[in-house]
């Protein structure tokens, strides 16, 4: 993740990043205070209703106009935002913010990384907290990775339950209940691995060398389409249909026979979803782009 810098708190906790969705507004947001968000996805949608239970929320931009299948640019802020929300990778929808987004004025960023961190390198410094839920491209599930400044910590509410506030938790390294162990304990072995590939440089070029081919097949293609628009494609779930739900019903039976395993598009998006985290080999990416080309001179 580059250097993450003394400031901040790195603090392992329990329950999912839908923890986080109601966590963050709960230490942070008042009924006097307001926090934007950019609504990208099912996630995004998910964070702020948490959030509205304990404060106003502005959504700040929006793309459910059509269907989440891009990134918004146009980003209309409240007058005093505590904080700005967005989900850097919308799982279900294949997009991706390409660029960090700013924090208004005083207020802090704040952004939902749970399907591409360690994807890219980052700079932490931008961002006042990172949360993930591990089970992309961490470890196991059931374990939750929170990057939070020490001055957010400290000034966080107090008048929450003891394991609610991140103060217990980051004034304890984590200990202050049992952690998940055997969690941390892969996401150690993942670290390694990360560093001995070459680290989140070599992440991001690997990352990025396996979505382009499928894209670049994607955009030949006579029969599949991608669904994201081209600026906003992500790098980790590659979403794509061929137009006719049955073909794409077929092409995933068939597909799944050849040992290519959980092509089948979340039912928001129907179609296919290649989800490619940093475990995913490149020849993967080679064996179903083969499969699709065989599919499209027998169908196309
Ligand atoms: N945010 C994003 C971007 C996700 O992809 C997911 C699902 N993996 C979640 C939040 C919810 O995570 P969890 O299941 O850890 O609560």
């Amino acid at each position: 993740m580059g250097n993450i810098p003394n400031d901040y708190s790195v603090l392992f906790l329990q329950g999912g990043a839908s923890t986080q969705f109601f966590s963050i507004p709960m230490n942070f947001l008042s009924s006097d205070s307001t926090a934007d968000y950019l609504v990208t996805g099912s996630w995004s949608k998910k964070a702020v209703s948490e959030a509205k239970r304990f404060g106003n929320i502005h959504v700040a931009a929006t793309s459910e106009d059509r269907n989440f299948c891009y990134i918004p640019r146009e980003i209309q802020h409240s007058d005093k935002p505590t904080y700005l929300h967005f989900t850097s990778n919308n799982t279900i929808y294949g997009t991706q913010f390409a660029e960090t987004p700013d924090a208004p004025g005083d207020s802090f960023l704040v952004c939902d990384a749970s399907s591409d961190i360690f994807s890219r390198p980052v700079d932490v410094e931008k961002y006042s907290i990172i949360y993930a839920g591990a089970q992309k491209n961490l470890g196991p599930s059931g374990l939750t990775l929170v990057i939070i400044r020490n001055d957010l910590v400290e000034n966080a509410s107090e008048n929450l339950p003891t394991m609610l506030q991140y103060r217990t938790h980051a004034s304890k390294q984590s200990m202050y209940n049992t952690p998940p162990t055997f969690g941390i304990y892969i996401l150690g072995l993942v670290l390694k691995w990360i560093r001995n590939s070459g680290g989140l440089d070599a992440m991001s070029e690997r990352n990025a060398e396996k979505a382009m081919k499928l894209y670049r097949y994607l955009e030949e293609s006579a029969l599949f389409q991608p669904t994201a628009d081209a600026d906003s494609r992500s790098l980790m779930n590659v979403t794509f249909v061929t137009g006719d739900g049955e073909l794409d019903a077929k092409f995933i039976a068939q597909a799944t026979e050849a040992g290519l395993d959980g092509l089948k598009g979340h039912r928001s998006v129907g179609g296919m979803r290649a989800s490619m985290y940093n475990a995913f080999p490149s020849e993967g990416v080679d064996a179903l782009i083969a499969a699709m080309k065989q599919f499209e001179s027998e169908h196309a």
